[in-house]
């Protein structure tokens, strides 16, 4: 087994109560001082000194004597704005919000991983880099730390980024070569026209014309504009406009979402929106405003590194279970990391055994907290192996 897993075992309670702590404390967005200052003042017990680079942004760097490359293990920390119904004696204490993702593990991982890599400082050939982000959620930590030089001083050579799976159990590990997440890209359409009265319809620019044949423009890309091999999503999930029998509204608002692991789909297909968007509007008279609010593109896990990460866990002592075909429907802004630097995301099983029903971002969501140990350890043994490797 490697060393860092049976350390990392040693130490599964302390971490543990790490989790709880966090957990128990939910913080969302940009703004996360609690668990900022918890994680750099349990570091700093640890002889590690976290900086703050950005508003809750941390960057921990454990340099060892000898020059070589420096890795990124990366952990998000932000929760989500929802009620919390697990039901645990730890449960959120905060009303509104809840750590539904699994982002407090990751940050006890990356924390447990930094503790451990910290231990053994002084076999390093290179530099290991954590990155603690905030508002992964919406999709703008990660852009925030990488403006804020995360990838720099040193310069980063590879990352790594685990997220903890609800659906799989302990020993599940999937992280295959290629798309892994989607993009994602989350957009907000205006269409403003006259508003009249009800019987004079004559005397209006109706904007709910324009709005339905804008969603039925759209709804059809997919089956005229998209190659049946590549997945791709659009949903239109909001549709407003008026409140009355007899009045037609000024304004029609629709809010939607595309999904897809292909960025040259993606890429038409954000600028072939709006361009109809703007013709429709056009024909009916409107004015249009189209608004990406919320966007990400893909994780691609670079072949090479996926291999690396394969050879170093063959050596772990776990029989991971892998699914060479995983592909997560949901996005997640590392990929503004993976688009920059070889980067690998690996999914990880957490599902209590015997918890059915058990998913991510859903109010009643559950985690093993065994994961906690062994996701430091595969953080800690990873980057060890790959600066061990030199070039
Ligand atoms: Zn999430
Ligand atoms: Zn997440």
């Amino acid at each position: 087994m490697s060393e860092f897993y049976k350390r990392a075992l040693e130490i599964q309670e302390e971490l543990v109560k790490y989790r709880r702590h966090i957990y128990s404390r939910p913080e969302v967005g940009m703004d996360l001082p609690n668990t900022t200052r918890f994680v750099q003042e349990t570091l700093r017990e640890h002889g590690l000194e976290a900086v703050e680079i950005a508003p809750s942004a941390l960057s921990v760097l454990i340099e060892g004597p000898k020059e070589g490359k420096t890795i990124l293990l990366r952990a998000d920390m932000d929760a989500l704005q929802m009620e919390d119904r697990c039901g645990l004696d730890f449960a959120s204490t905060i009303p509104g919000k809840m750590h539904a993702c699994g982002h407090d593990i990751h940050t006890v991982m990356a924390m447990g991983a930094a503790i451990l890599l910290n231990e053994r400082k002084n076999e390093l050939e290179g530099s290991v880099k954590i990155m603690f982000q905030p508002g992964e959620e919406i999709f703008q930590g990660a852009k925030l730390m990488i403006k804020a030089g995360i990838l720099e001083n040193p310069s980063v050579d590879a990352a790594l980024d685990m997220h903890v799976d609800a659906s799989s159990t302990l020993g599940n590990l999937s992280y295959p070569a290629g798309p892994f997440t989607t993009s994602g890209d989350n957009f907000t359409i205006k269409l403003r026209g006259k508003g009249a009265h009800g019987s004079e319809p004559n005397n209006a620019r109706d904007p709910i014309s324009a709005a339905t044949k804008i969603y039925s423009a759209l709804m059809t890309l997919r089956a005229n504009e998209v190659s049946p091999k590549d997945y791709f999503v659009l949903s239109i999930c909001s549709l407003n406009a008026g409140n009355s029998h007899n009045i037609i509204p000024d304004e029609a608002v629709l809010k939607g979402t595309m999904r897809t692991y292909n960025a040259e789909v993606r890429d038409y297909m954000l600028q072939r929106i709006p361009e109809i968007v703007t013709e429709i509007s056009q024909l009916y008279k409107v004015e249009s405003v189209f608004e990406l609010e919320m966007s990400t593109p893909s994780i691609v896990n670079d072949a090479a590194m996926v291999k690396r990460v394969e050879t170093y866990l063959d050596d772990f002592g776990v029989d991971f279970i892998s699914d060479p075909y995983a592909r997560i429907s949901a996005s997640d802004d590392f990929a503004y990391i993976s688009t920059q630097i070889p980067s690998v995301m690996l999914f990880i099983g957490a599902k209590p055994e015997g918890v059915e029903h058990n998913y991510l971002h859903n109010s009643a969501v559950v985690f093993d907290e065994d994961v906690i140990p062994l996701g430091a350890a595969i953080f800690a043994h990873c980057a060890y192996n790959y600066l061990s490797e030199g070039e």
